[in-house]
């Protein structure tokens, strides 16, 4: 157990005494550092932070937030767009500590404890040329990502990661442990598939590995902004005929001061065109060689490297401290109409790092049925995602109203719904386009095993029914 109380007084001083992790409460050292998110506009204080070193802890958060009526906060990667994975006053569960991973290369299988990140989890998966669908940066939690759906490089070859996620052990409001899978609790199983943080603390996730690289051909193609409109015209056209194994991003952002970039440029809207292909070398070779045609970038960096490398390419764009504000929506293609509105707000992007960007669907993906798990979006072409990026607090209102408005105008030419994990916080009305002909279950199921909404610091489903 815990050398010393590091609670002295207080509610959560009884807390301390119950658990392995530590809690940490303000003005004591490390809170500081555990109660930050990677979006910096959450700048909150939780009245402590229970940094949990295994499945009784979190069984014991739960049952304390009850017995106190305190509101619960719940942290895997505290990635969340919304900010979510934190509160002002009220208990985080920190799940950080808890980054056990193992792999069973024979049946290729993987268990994640629930701080687990997308980078970690990779590491370990290749080390035997396996991986699942993972994010595309690598500091992002594999639990919330996991938990509202989880695109990737690998998706339209083996499916989303609710795809290829297989059982859960769960921590319910009354503070049980349980085991999700298709025979043990079947509709939680389903509900946690694309359904949020809403029905319960995941402390283990089953997932399904597949052989992958250790080498695949990926990388991207930086254009001056005035190819971006051919370039859409040609992305279009190449993506409609590509395999499974091939994702590209067009995306679109100011350019950074690299020394391939003419200077002139840097700081201008720029366009990108972000590929990865997941088959042989050979295969790959064949399939991208438009792309290595096409246009006149300023740079062409498309080649061979490894698929942790190619699951890095974001990370040094998207690092922890800014402020940031999400907008998503889908597509069903990608029409003159689209391009005309993206090209007009691009060209004029506001924030320096701001970043738009549409991500293909498609394959595995839509291959599964709406109603097969929580998450519905098994049909669109395409998800378009706007990340408003800033610094000064001062600019909080107009860069939320310039992303508010820019998503209005992409809005006319779009298919209607949105992915959970991208939601803003002020978003709760969108909640039906989230989960589309899934949202009643779901509230169902809430109502079984959350009735009292303990677990309602997330995108939020109420019990009903
Ligand atoms: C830089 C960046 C890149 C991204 N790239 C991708 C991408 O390529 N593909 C994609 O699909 N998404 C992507 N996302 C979105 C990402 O999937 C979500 O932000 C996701 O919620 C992050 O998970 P997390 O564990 O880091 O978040 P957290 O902030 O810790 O949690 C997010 C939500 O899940 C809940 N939660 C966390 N852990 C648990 C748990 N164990 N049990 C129950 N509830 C829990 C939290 O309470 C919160 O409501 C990206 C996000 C960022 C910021």
């Amino acid at each position: 157990m815990k050398e010393a109380t590091r609670v002295p007084e207080g509610i959560f001083a009884t807390l301390d005494d119950r658990t392995r992790g530590p809690v940490l409460i303000p003005d004591t050292s490390g809170f500081d550092e555990a109660r930050r998110c990677w979006n910096a506009r959450f700048d909150r204080s939780p009245g402590a932070i229970l940094r949990c070193r295994g499945n009784a802890d979190v069984m014991e958060a739960v049952r304390f937030v009850r017995e106190h009526g305190l509101f619960l906060a719940v942290r895997g990667g505290g990635h969340d767009f919304a900010g979510h994975s934190t509160t002002d006053g009220g208990l985080l569960v920190d799940l950080s500590l808890m980054q056990g991973i193992r792999i069973d290369p024979a049946a290729r299988r993987a268990w994640l404890q629930p701080g687990v990140l997308v980078g970690a989890f990779d590491h370990e998966s290749q080390a035997f040329g396996l991986a699942s669908t993972g994010g595309t940066v690598s500091g992002v939690g594999v639990a919330g990502y996991t938990l509202g759906g989880g695109t990737g490089y690998l998706a339209r070859r083996h499916g989303l990661a609710v795809d290829t996620f297989t059982s859960a052990d769960v921590v319910t409001a009354s503070g049980e442990l349980v085991r999700a899978d298709p025979s043990n609790h079947p509709d939680l199983f389903w509900a946690l598939r694309g359904g949020g943080g809403n029905f319960g603390i995941v402390t283990s996730f089953e997932r399904t590995l597949h052989p992958v690289g250790p080498e695949i051909m990926a990388g991207q193609v930086i254009f001056p902004f005035d190819q971006a409109r051919e370039g859409l015209h040609f992305y279009r056209e190449f993506m409609a005929g590509a395999s499974d194994d091939l994702t590209v991003y067009p995306f679109f952002l100011r350019l950074p001061p690299l020394d391939v970039i003419p200077s002139g440029h840097h700081g201008e809207p720029g366009f990108l065109l972000v590929a990865a292909h997941v088959g042989s070398l050979e295969a790959a070779r064949e399939e991208m060689a438009p792309l290595l045609e096409f246009g006149d970038p300023f740079f062409r960096a498309v080649d061979v490297m490894s698929y942790l490398g190619a699951q890095q390419m974001f990370d040094a764009g998207m690092p922890a401290g800014q402020r940031r504000y999400s907008k998503a929506q889908y597509f069903d293609e990608l029409s003159d109409g689209a391009i005309d509105t993206l090209l007009e707000w691009t060209g004029a992007m506001e924030g320096p790092f701001s970043a738009a960007y549409f991500e293909p669907m498609g394959g595995a993906i839509n291959r599964v049925p709406a109603h097969a798990t929580a998450f519905p979006h098994r049909d669109h072409a395409y998800s378009f995602h706007l990340v408003a990026d800033w610094t000064d607090p001062a600019e909080d209102d107009p860069m939320r109203e310039w992303a508010g408005a820019f998503h209005d105008a992409m809005a006319e030419h779009a298919a209607g719904g949105v992915y959970v994990n991208l939601l803003s916080e002020d978003e709760g009305h969108r909640h039906p386009e989230a989960w589309m002909a899934n949202h009643g279950r779901l509230g169902e199921i809430k109502a079984r095993y959350d009735p009292d909404n303990l677990f309602r610091g997330n995108q939020n489903i109420e019990p009903s029914g």
